[in-house]
């Protein structure tokens, strides 16, 4: 679930089309939410409308135009005329919850270098070059594995750790049920054994183990903010269903950490 914004008055039609009758608007300076983007007319060259629910929105987030119902399902919002404001927590279940930890506002926090080492295992390392490692290669090869999936990577196999396997298949096994593979334009790696940053003062990377995904990394910089609902390259999209499967979103991160490209595993035990 996504909160976002007008900076203009917005039409809410019953239809992803420019024709279709108008329901209520969105005033500027209102926020609504938004779990799923459909594809309707093209309009500025944006063909992405979102789908909203009528009955979901705070009370003053809808004004009915004319004699429409403003509370009804489903509703559709022309993307380009909205903009990110945040990632309200996914409804997750109950069962993500208690496998992970949470932030206040419900986000879910990525698991630290103990959690990683407790849940996926610790391994011997040496210092590699420009803040890379090298890992035992007994610890590889019992734990990494050759992964493939036609929503990533143009299924093309990449290599993650064996215990998230499972996790990454829900996630894009849901994300083409959605339709929204074709959002993910880049893939910018998984397994890659370094510290954060490529920095060696910093800690281990979650990509050292092989449970954390970069995509549409050319839209999404690190320490830049991620880009806009509706825009070529944005993930946001993608968020509640990673989240609903106990990935942590980069773009949760705080300040100058925020990493909007990647999303890891942050599951506190997995079977
Ligand atoms: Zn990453």
């Amino acid at each position: 679930m996504i909160k976002l914004s007008s900076k203009n008055p917005l039409n809410v039609r019953m239809a992803p089309t420019l024709g279709a009758q108008i329901a209520a608007r969105i005033l500027p300076g209102t926020a609504i939410v938004a779990d799923k983007i459909v594809e309707g007319d093209d309009f500025r060259g944006n063909p992405h409308w979102y789908q909203i629910d009528g009955s979901q929105q705070a009370a003053s987030a809808l004004t009915p135009f004319k004699n429409g119902n403003a509370a009804q399902n489903p509703l559709f919002v022309w993307a380009g005329g909205l903009e990110f404001v945040d990632a309200i927590a996914p409804a997750i279940s109950p069962a993500t919850s208690t496998n992970t930890q949470q932030r206040p506002d419900g986000t879910i926090k990525p698991l630290d270098v103990t959690g990683l080492q407790s849940v996926f295992g610790t391994f011997n390392y040496t210092e590699g070059t420009s803040g890379s490692i090298q890992i035992d290669s007994a610890w590889i090869h019992s734990n990494i594995v050759a992964y493939s999936h036609a929503a990533v990577n143009k299924n093309r196999p990449f290599d993650v750790h064996q215990k998230a396997k499972a996790y990454f298949d829900l996630v894009f096994n849901e994300i083409q049920a959605q339709g929204l593979q074709d959002g993910i334009l880049e893939f910018g790696g998984c397994w890659v054994p370094r510290h954060i940053c490529h920095d060696p003062a910093k800690a281990l990377s979650s990509h050292s183990w092989g449970v954390a995904v970069d995509l549409n990394v050319s839209w999404n910089g690190y320490g830049r903010q991620p880009a806009p609902a509706g825009s070529i390259g944005s993930v946001l999209e993608l968020v509640p269903i990673f989240n609903k499967y106990g990935f942590a979103w980069g773009g949760h991160f705080g300040g100058k950490s925020i990493d909007p490209m990647h999303f890891e595993l942050a599951l506190l035990h997995i079977p």
